[in-house]
């Protein structure tokens, strides 16, 4: 037998194809820890665009807990939680996360990823209904590809719309029988937030579930960084999936979802990404438990990353950029085509500032922008010198 398929070949034409239509991802090399001033590509250059909002992932407790859980412990678990490698420690990170949300129990994944993928697909099958918010996070998508459910999709933050689409799923025959409504918390591309309170009230209405991904609100949002839900006053009764990441604002890696117990029980013997994959390693829990500490203890940090985004909005909107929808330190300079945020971030990358452009198709052709994202240790030199790039790229490029 013979055959003349080349069973890799397609692998290099596919990323010659994502080259010539300018769609690769060229990465960047960081050769320093994650700092508002760090090395990339042998560049000195203002970090504009890390998830590290509180910038925890260098904080000596954090770095002094790894270490020290690592020479107790070791390097790994040694085994999936659901055998033999739940540890204590991961035992505890899930308590003292549950009572820094004020809910009645959490659970750590490995990944904020590998909780939606593992326990989304499990909370509706056939015969039931997920509604989301059309930019929703990629992992919410994926989770709901992996069920049977059916899906149906409510216009971006639009709660008069979700309510329409809600009473549309009522007339469905024969009546579904889990409905649950996916939303993210803070929008990752826009830094908007969601209606979470009138989405909590359609639902309560429609006996639905409310499920929210707080990506980017936790550490940011809510009194001392409790995330959304705290911020909108609500509880675990009206959003009773809570999920979020130890990978953004707590400076480390790994995810969890709050609620309660029986959604910890539920989601621990269904999830196939939590029985079926490695514990974190107790290090990595460790230096979970102290970004905990740290939130609990020394409230500057949050206080301190809303101040850098107001200095940082307001001379933007000052120089007459459009930041969009912004409500977090995520603040967006919109550009108009794709060509020119490319071109926009050449130019500051030049000045010595690092700041990704988002183009489609992760935006509409028409809403290419520059992601910026604070840091509570950026300083007002830095941004001042980050506004002062963003200056001479704007008129360069007619964008003021
Ligand atoms: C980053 C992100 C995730 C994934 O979290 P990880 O812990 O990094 O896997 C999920 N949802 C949203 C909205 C995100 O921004």
């Amino acid at each position: 037998m013979s055959t003349k398929r080349n069973p890799t070949k397609y692998l290099g034409n596919e990323y010659q194809r994502l080259v010539h239509e300018n769609l690769n991802w060229e990465l960047k090399e960081l050769q320093s820890p994650n700092e508002p001033v760090c090395t990339v590509n042998g560049k000195k250059v203002i970090m504009l665009c890390a998830n590290n909002y509180l910038n925890l992932s260098t904080h000596p407790k954090l770095v002094e807990a790894t270490i020290e859980a690592t020479k107790k412990y070791g390097a790994g678990a040694g085994s999936d939680r659901s055998i033999s490698g739940n540890m204590f420690i991961h035992e505890e990170l899930d308590r003292r996360l549950a009572k820094f949300k004020h809910a009645p129990a959490s659970l750590t994944y490995q990944t904020g990823f590998m909780a939606n993928q593992g326990l989304i697909p499990q909370l509706c099958g056939r015969g039931d209904l997920f509604v989301s918010d059309e930019l929703n996070h990629g992992s919410i998508i994926d989770g709901v590809r992996l069920s049977h459910a059916d899906r149906a999709i409510f216009k971006h933050k639009d709660a008069e719309d979700l309510a329409r689409v809600m009473d549309e799923a009522e007339k469905h025959k024969p009546p579904y029988g889990h409905i649950w409504i996916l939303t993210d918390g803070v929008f990752s591309m826009d830094g908007d937030l969601a209606p979470l309170s009138a989405i909590a009230k359609i639902a309560k209405e429609h006996g639905a579930g409310v499920y929210v991904d707080d990506a980017h609100g936790e550490g940011v949002l809510g009194t001392g960084g409790r995330g959304i839900v705290n911020h909108f006053g609500l509880s675990s009764d009206e959003v009773h999936v809570e999920m979020g990441t130890f990978s953004k604002a707590f400076g480390v890696i790994g995810g969890h979802v709050s609620g309660g117990e029986d959604l910890r029980n539920f989601a621990y013997n269904k999830s196939r990404t939590w029985l079926l994959s490695g514990a974190m390693s107790p290090g990595v829990a460790a230096a979970c438990i102290a970004a905990i500490d740290v939130l609990e203890s020394e409230p500057q940090h949050v206080r301190r990353v809303w101040e850098n985004r107001e200095y940082f909005i307001k001379a933007l909107k000052d120089l007459g950029f459009d930041t969009g929808n912004s409500e977090t330190p995520i603040v967006p300079v919109l550009c108009g085509d794709s060509k020119r945020a490319k071109d926009l971030a050449n130019f500051i990358w030049k000045k010595g500032i690092f700041a990704l452009p988002i183009v489609y198709p992760m935006v509409s052709r028409d809403k290419a922008r520059i992601r910026t994202q604070l840091s509570t240790k950026h300083t007002h030199e830095q941004l001042d010198k980050a506004i002062e790039a963003f200056t001479g790229g704007g008129k360069k490029l007619d964008l003021i």
